[in-house]
């Protein structure tokens, strides 16, 4: 066996010792709370059948934690391969994300789960480049310092801005924001109108959900500022991060759960808790004790009978950004940046892998579309690619594009528009048995992949306390 994968088994090992000790640990404090606790315990490992919808990082984390406890686990995912919105697909025998993904230094929770199956140690880590495109232009936006050469702005304009950076770091607290504050009205208070309606409405309100700034909170807005999301130190796990989710389905699958790949869903009866599917070309029934949701919200409201009115209406009212992205290989990088913002284009982000990680024999890049694109998920992929790609090669003449790929997401990201917080799904439901995980009960966090890992990871404890209070 090579040294890496004895290396790798020992840390899988190690992780599942310290949760043995863990649960040993769990036992030794019930066997000492005497009579009354030792019969609460035998209710605690009375074995319920759990169905995850989704084997995106939220079910998959959930479903981790679910077997830990010893419970009957089954994953039922509509597509070939888990991971979801994160996964990825091969191309000349290397694994490419769909779309482009890194991880933040500060994402503690897929730092940890990259290091229980060994690939922490093998990361990249890069302070990311960022730039804006505008009117045929590359301006480096890396931080408040470099937008002093930024001539879309006015001089007075760009001082502003630098004054807000520093604000931003040091002084912003956004609990204090008034709720019902919008980010446009802030940001004309904070930074001014001209740093607003040509940054700030495109950067973070059409390009992301394609909805204007008014509709966003305030607050929100500035806890992503806060958050620091463009800026920092990136990271990429040299081995792929699709080898962290396939360790993860290999872990959980040799605890004994069940994963049904390339399901479909005909329908989830939440009162005779029965769940309708197709599955290898034959219709199957899964009776469970306990459903959790983490596929987006309007598939699931399509695809359930049986919820309260008001709960159905409650959920219908969370709406969703597409993203459409054309993956490409290039023969040489566009330029020393990672991250591309398109003002005034319609596609809005171009992010250069191989800036990142050149670990592949051409240069990998992605050039998507978030808000609004609705209206691309039903173009043809030729119409796409060249429509896309026309837009890299008007900034980056002479780029010479090898191949090219179009992945299409109806459902990218919940729009976390001011509303949300009034209509957002919590982790447990007014239905008896089902749950939510995913992003769109993560809220206000951002989204990414550490709030969707942990979003299984909190659900999936909701369901073992509350199995544990009804024994
Ligand atoms: C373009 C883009 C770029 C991103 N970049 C980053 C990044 O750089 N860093 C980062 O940390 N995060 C990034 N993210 C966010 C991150 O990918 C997501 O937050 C995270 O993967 C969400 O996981 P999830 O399990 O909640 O949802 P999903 O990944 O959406 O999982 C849901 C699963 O349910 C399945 N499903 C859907 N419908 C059905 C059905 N009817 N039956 C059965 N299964 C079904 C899906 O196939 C999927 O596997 C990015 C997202 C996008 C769209």
């Amino acid at each position: 066996m090579p040294r890496k994968a004895v290396k790798e088994d020992k840390r899988e090992m190690n992780h599942e010792r310290e949760n043995k000790k863990e649960k040993q640990g769990i036992k030794k404090k019930e066997r000492r709370a005497g009579k009354k606790k030792k019969m609460e315990r035998k209710k605690v490992v009375e074995r319920k059948k759990v169905v995850v919808l989704g084997g995106g990082l939220s079910g998959l984390a959930a479903a981790d934690r679910l077997m830990l406890s010893g419970h009957d686990v089954t994953i039922i995912e509509k597509s070939s391969r888990l991971g979801g919105l994160a996964s990825s697909f091969v191309h000349d025998g290397r694994e490419i994300p769909v779309h482009y993904h890194h991880i933040f230094s500060h994402d503690s929770l897929t730092l940890k789960f990259l290091r229980r199956f060994g690939l922490a140690e093998n990361m990249v880590w890069k302070r990311n480049r960022m730039c804006i495109l505008v009117k045929e232009k590359l301006c480096n936006f890396t931080n408040p310092l470099s937008l002093l050469g930024f001539r879309y702005l006015s001089l007075y304009a760009r001082i502003r801005y630098g004054l807000f950076g520093a604000y931003v770091l040091f002084f912003l607290k956004p609990g204090n924001i008034d709720k019902r504050k919008d980010a446009k009205g802030w940001l004309y208070e904070k930074v001014g109108k001209e740093v607003t309606d040509k940054l700030f409405s495109y950067l973070q309100a059409r390009n992301k959900f394609g909805i204007p700034l008014e509709d966003i909170s305030a607050r929100q807005f500035a806890h992503r500022l806060k958050a620091g999301e463009v800026i920092g130190r990136f990271g990429y796990p040299q081995d792929g991060l699709q080898l962290m989710i396939d360790r993860l389905e290999q872990t959980i699958v040799r605890r004994g759960c069940r994963i049904m790949k390339s399901s479909q869903i005909a329908e989830i009866d939440l009162k005779k808790k029965r769940i309708s599917l197709l599955h290898d070309k034959k219709r199957k029934e899964l009776d469970y004790d306990i459903v959790l949701n983490t596929i987006p919200l309007p598939e699931f409201l399509k695809l359930s009978a049986g919820l309260p009115k008001d709960y159905r209406e409650q959920l219908s009212k969370i709406r969703y950004c597409p993203a459409v992205t054309v993956v490409f290989g290039a023969k040489k990088l566009l330029s020393d940046y990672y991250w591309f913002n398109l003002l005034e284009e319609r596609i809005h982000v171009i992010m250069q892998h191989s800036w990142l990680f050149d670990g592949y024999k051409d240069k990998i890049m992605w050039a998507l579309r978030y808000g609004n694109s609705a209206e691309d998920l039903v173009l043809k992929d030729d119409v796409i690619k060249k429509e896309y790609l026309s837009v890299v090669k008007r900034y980056f003449p002479g780029t010479e594009i090898l191949w090219s790929r179009v992945f299409r997401e109806r459902y990218a990201s919940p729009i976390y528009d001011k509303y949300y917080h009034l209509h957002m799904p919590d982790y447990r439901s007014p239905v008896k048995g089902l749950y939510n995980a995913g992003v769109a009960v993560s809220y206000p966090k951002i989204r990414n992949m550490n709030s969707a890992l942990e979003s299984g990871i909190k659900a999936a404890q909701k369901i073992i306390e509350d199995i544990r209070k009804n024994a």
